[in-house]
């Protein structure tokens, strides 16, 4: 069932603890894997700026390359193309998020694969693909990677639980050593409850993928078009032909989005200002540094997601209660410069 819905094979299936191990298992087992085999000088891991911290502490860890992204927070295949062609050979692996978590975007996995298969065929290529399920088909991104890193959480699953897809053929130092399962892959006892709500979410997650990407991008519109005309000063960060169904993200001018989380929260309504994973920082977070989004826009970055229980009437009371705290906000500062 997983299998069939990620387009591999059962034996290319390894159950994980969580994404994080799943990304981890992969670059680090890649890196460890080639410095057994052709020596510690030759195992290079690459990823882009705006990866999450799952893949980029991880390449970080073993002394990899960070490239640059576009303002899109995709991965820049200039500069890609030219780190892989100075470093060809040792590139042991790259990673390439299917789906950026904070602002939703897309990146062409593909182009990024076919890049690493030309100038550095020897190398593994990973997709952190955590965001993706809900909205791309799982399909479409394995035909062209090595290993792949799914969290049953973030598609209606439990916690604790995640996949790490690894093709035949492909060989990775495992993280953890113990009584071998997984095929000596991921050793320790499997959290069976867990894989069972794994692969009965992703079974559901991949049968109403069609009709949620077409129902929640019209509520994702209609939320963003919403703000938009209400409020001046306000930009979206991501285009919506750039990026998921479900993810709205915007920079909204003039206000610090510590203060508007907490009024959203009195609301009722949760949302975000960086990733989830990283909230309550007051720096704007690595991906909007790295998209190059300028700190007055990006201190006051919003994040709303949308769901398969969200629906039109809290699409427009969110709509309206946004707007009302953003001008309460938005007064608020405009009396203390008066007052200044
Ligand atoms: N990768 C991405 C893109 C994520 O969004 C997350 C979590 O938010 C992770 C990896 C880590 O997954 P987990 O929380 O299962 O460790």
């Amino acid at each position: 069932m997983v299998a069939e819905v990620i387009g591999c094979g059962p034996g290319e299936i390894v159950f994980t603890g969580c994404g994080t191990e799943s990304d981890n298992a992969a670059i680090v087992g890649a890196v460890r894997r080639r410095q057994r085999t052709n020596g510690a000088t030759a195992a290079l891991a690459i990823c882009s700026a705006a990866e999450h911290h799952a893949v980029l502490h991880a390449v970080e860890h073993c002394d990899g390359v960070v490239i640059e992204t576009d303002r899109y927070a995709s991965i820049d295949l200039d500069a890609l193309a030219a780190t892989l062609g100075k470093h060809g050979q040792n590139v042991a692996v790259v990673a390439a998020m299917a789906v950026n978590n904070e602002v939703g975007s897309i990146t062409p996995v593909a182009q990024v694969a076919a890049l690493v298969r030309r100038l550095a065929p020897q190398a593994i290529v990973h997709s952190d693909a955590v965001q993706a399920p809900s909205w791309l088909d799982l399909r479409m991104i394995s035909s062209h990677v090595d290993t792949l890193a799914l969290s049953a959480h973030k598609f209606g699953g439990p916690k604790g639980t995640g996949v790490l897809m690894v093709r035949d053929g492909v060989v990775l130092e495992p993280l953890l050593y113990g009584g071998g399962q997984e095929r000596d892959r991921r050793s320790g006892t499997h959290n069976v409850a867990g894989i069972v709500g794994l692969a009965t979410a992703l079974m559901l997650c991949d049968a109403e993928r069609d009709s949620e990407n077409h129902r929640l991008g019209g509520l994702r519109d209609r939320l963003v078009d919403r703000l938009m005309s209400a409020l001046p000063d306000v930009i979206e960060t991501v285009p919506g032909e750039h990026k998921v169904a479900g993810s709205a993200h915007l920079c909204i001018a003039d206000i610090e989005n510590e203060a508007l989380l907490y009024l959203l929260d009195e609301a009722g309504i949760c949302a975000s200002a960086a990733s989830a994973c990283a909230s309550g920082a007051m720096e704007p977070s690595h991906v909007l540094a790295a998209m190059g989004v300028e700190r007055r826009w990006a201190l006051g970055a919003l994040r709303l997601t949308l769901g398969r229980t969200t629906t039109e009437k809290e699409i427009d009371e969110a709509a309206g209660e946004i707007i009302a705290i953003v001008g309460r906000l938005r007064g608020h500062t405009a009396r203390q410069e008066h007052v200044r």
